[in-house]
């Protein structure tokens, strides 16, 4: 049997060694293609629907008309995870993602968008340390881009900015994850991840409008929501940051992480996670039915 995952490009489904993209493909050239990824968890896929939905949007928002509709993509998806789950070891789950590029560059109205469906490994070696620790967040001098120039609502493949305040903070320290503020200096994002800030009792979040919107913040809110939280989408600085009790990110790789640090300054909480943070990843795992904390902390 083969050891080599498979991957969907333009209506074939290959071994990715033979799986490729046009090197004059817009998405490579320029970043003008959209993707989305959901996960597995005990090789079950999550969401996927309203991953999908989200998918569209950003399409839509890129004016990219994708010749795949959202059902096919649905059939493509899950078929392609079939074949790889076959491959998946034990313990391990995948990333899965969509994307569609504008196409080979050409002429507008000429150009065929271009599609791949894949599977990756999650990094839960590399990352589960974080479970035990909590991340470092610095917040990085790059900000978030404005929604006046690019929407960070769309899931787009230029990660430029998000890439850039990355390198920034890891070169200071590799471990770290990278906060981004906005224009205006209210927190945003981390890189790849949604904050959360709780301050007693009460828990807060950016608002919608700034950052992409993540499945795993929509899922982490109505979760609290359901355990009788408060949840406030609002503007949050730093000082909030600072004075909050505890803090987390949510992602769909990273569910719900516990974070450690705030520019060097420790949390509140004692306790990594603190009592908030643990709850709702309780609830989160019972959602998911699998123990997903349990599973970064085996990498250890
Ligand atoms: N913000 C950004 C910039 C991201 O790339 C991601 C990861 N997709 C998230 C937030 C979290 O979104 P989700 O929970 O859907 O993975």
């Amino acid at each position: 049997m083969s050891t080599e995952r498979v991957a969907y490009v333009n209506g074939e489904i290959l071994p990715e060694s033979q799986a490729s993209v046009s090197i004059n493909d817009r998405g490579f050239l320029y970043g003008d293609a959209v993707f989305d990824t959901t996960r597995t968890f005990n090789g079950e896929i999550f969401r996927l629907e309203q991953h999908l939905d989200r998918f569209y949007e950003s399409l839509r928002y890129m004016r990219i008309d994708s010749p795949v509709g959202k059902a096919e993509m649905k059939n493509i998806t899950l078929n392609v995870l079939k074949k790889n789950l076959e491959i998946l070891p034990d313990g391990d789950d995948y990333w899965v993602s969509q994307r569609v590029s504008r196409g080979v560059r050409g002429l507008p109205g000429i150009m065929k968008p271009t599609i791949v469906v894949e599977c990756f490994p999650l990094p839960l070696e590399e990352r589960a340390e974080y479970y035990r620790d909590g991340i470092k967040m610095i917040a990085s001098s790059i900000r978030r881009t404005a929604p006046e120039s690019l929407s960070p609502r769309a899931k787009m493949h230029n990660y430029i900015n998000l890439i850039q305040a990355e390198l920034e903070i890891q070169s200071q320290d590799s471990k770290a994850l990278a906060l981004l503020l906005d224009v205006n200096g209210n927190l945003c994002e981390g890189h790849g991840a949604n904050i959360f800030l709780v301050k007693q009792g009460v828990i807060y979040t950016p608002r919608e409008q700034f950052v992409l919107a993540g499945i795993s913040r929509q899922v982490t809110i109505e979760l609290a929501t359901n355990l009788g939280y408060e949840i406030k989408e609002t503007d949050l600085d730093i000082f909030d940051a600072y004075t909050s009790d505890e803090i987390f990110v949510t992602s769909t790789s990273f569910c719900i992480c516990p974070v450690s640090s705030i520019n060097g300054l420790q949390v509140k909480s004692q306790n990594i996670p603190g009592d908030v943070t643990l709850e709702l990843q309780s609830a989160y795992s019972k959602l998911v039915k699998m123990d997903f904390v349990k599973q970064y902390l085996d990498k250890l």
